[in-house]
């Protein structure tokens, strides 16, 4: 389609990636992004890593350049909210008034951090959540030695700011509603892992415990009260519950919704002039319908989302990839460990480095790597390449994880 024009809701990973490789693919498409935030757009997993440690300046984790938008003829609407899509007008209303006509139309909404409710205390003014670069911000700000914060939530938001938190020397308890940490991402054997570094480092971790309330004492949160009677005070709270897919757009527009925006293969919308891509979009893998919370998916849909748009027919069947960095330790995880039901370790050269390999009988799922990067290339390469491996092969440290990538099919 010569000139057509395209325009994305939402300014992050996956919108990024799609604009990225819109423009690579044609030259004279009219691309216009809405972002509702006012910051350039920037990446996300740093908020809870470098950028809270004050490694990393806003400026070195933005997405692209500022001036990359005008070079690439790239037109970024910051601080302006879609409020509405007319689909049979091929129209998106704005917050400021404005309307864009689309050919084809992106949603890369995200998601939404969950807070707890009023009720309980989840938005009093010092209970944060991580999100976006404000929620950093205002968390970075409490991050002092000597302060204790409680952390609600034991997946990757709580875990990955209680290390950085930690090592500025915060006084972190956190709370794990399941029986143990990282229940809906990781097997047993990664959590045990992660608990350990955790209270190596002096983090406590309760798990299974049921919050009663966040305390407030003079409108500002002092603790939070778990069954029991049991109070554990706090300078500030984190809560880091999950998040819920942002639909809110696609719903109002009568899109189909499955936990989140359903697409096709094709990451087509039930409009086939709507797209989704990333943390708001669910797509079929495998014969079942997915929902994905990570950059490389967000990105690699974006990226599929161009292709298609500019007269591909490529279907997304990228393996997922993820990762995650908790003290010293790096996190990689290849695949998706959906059904799995046993779990195998391959102990690396030393007691920090090792990998635990998902199985769903002898199928080989997926693998998360601990400090153990050359492993991940490997079994990324293997679940890509859809070789072979056995639980066997898997646990042996003297097999060869290379020479399982080069076996013919
Ligand atoms: P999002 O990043 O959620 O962005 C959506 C954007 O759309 C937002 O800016 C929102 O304001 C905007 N928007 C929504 N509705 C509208 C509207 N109506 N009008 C205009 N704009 C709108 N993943 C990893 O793989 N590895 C990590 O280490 C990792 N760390 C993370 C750390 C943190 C602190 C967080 C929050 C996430 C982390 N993630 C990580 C997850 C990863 O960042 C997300 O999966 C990814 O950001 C999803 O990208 P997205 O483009 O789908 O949407
Ligand atoms: P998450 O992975 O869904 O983990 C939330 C955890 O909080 C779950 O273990 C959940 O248990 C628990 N929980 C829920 N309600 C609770 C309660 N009332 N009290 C105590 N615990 C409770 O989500 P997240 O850690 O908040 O992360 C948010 C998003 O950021 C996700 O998309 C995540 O993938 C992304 N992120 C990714 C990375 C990474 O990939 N490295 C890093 C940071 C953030 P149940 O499952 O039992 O509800």
């Amino acid at each position: 389609m010569t000139g057509a024009r395209v325009v994305i809701i939402g300014a992050s990973h996956a919108a990024i990636a799609a604009a990225t490789k819109l423009r690579s693919l044609s030259g004279d498409a009219n691309i216009t992004i809405v972002s509702a935030e006012k910051d350039f757009p920037y990446q996300r997993p740093p908020l809870s890593k470098a950028y809270l440690a004050g490694k990393s300046t806003f400026e070195n984790i933005l997405l692209r350049p500022e001036n990359w938008y005008e070079e690439n003829r790239i037109t970024l609407r910051r601080a302006v909210t879609a409020m509405g899509i007319d689909r049979p007008e091929k129209v998106v209303r704005l917050s400021d008034g404005s309307r864009l006509s689309y050919d084809r139309l992106i949603l890369a909404t995200g998601a939404i951090a969950r807070r707890l409710p009023a009720e309980v205390g989840g938005y009093l003014p010092n209970v944060y959540v991580m999100r976006d670069l404000a929620d950093a911000n205002a968390l970075k700000s409490e991050m002092r030695a000597g302060q204790r914060l409680v952390v609600i939530g034991g997946g990757y938001i709580g875990l990955e700011a209680a290390s950085e938190a930690s090592k500025k020397g915060v006084r972190v308890t956190v709370l794990e509603a399941a029986d143990r940490i990282l229940k809906r991402v990781a097997a047993r054997e990664t959590a045990d892992d992660i608990r350990a570094l955790h209270l190596s480092h002096g983090v406590d971790i309760r798990e299974g415990v049921q919050l009663r309330r966040i305390v407030e004492v003079n409108g500002m949160a002092a603790g939070v009260e778990l069954d029991g009677k049991t109070i554990l005070p706090a300078d500030f709270v984190l809560t880091g519950i999950g998040v819920s897919p942002n639909t809110a757009l696609a719903e109002q527009a009568g899109l189909e919704i499955d936990n989140g925006i359903a697409t096709d293969a094709y990451l087509r919308t039930s409009d086939p002039a709507i797209f989704a891509a990333g943390d708001c979009a669910s797509f079929p893998w495998k014969g079942q319908r997915v929902r994905l919370e990570s950059v490389q998916n967000a990105t690699d849909q974006g990226i599929t989302i161009a292709s298609n748009i500019a007269g591909d027919e490529r279907a997304h069947d990228a393996v997922p990839w993820f990762w995650s960095d908790q003290f010293d330790l790096k996190l990689q995880i290849a695949g998706l460990n959906i059904g799995y039901d046993n779990v195998v370790t391959r102990q690396g050269a030393n007691p920090a480095c090792r990998a635990h390999f998902y199985f769903k009988g002898d199928e080989f799922l997926s693998v998360d790597c601990l400090n153990d990067p050359l492993t991940f290339a490997l079994s990324r390469k293997i679940l890509e390449t859809g070789r072979p491996l056995s639980r066997e092969q898997a646990e042996d440290p003297q097999f060869s994880l290379k020479s399982a990538v080069s076996l013919p099919l």
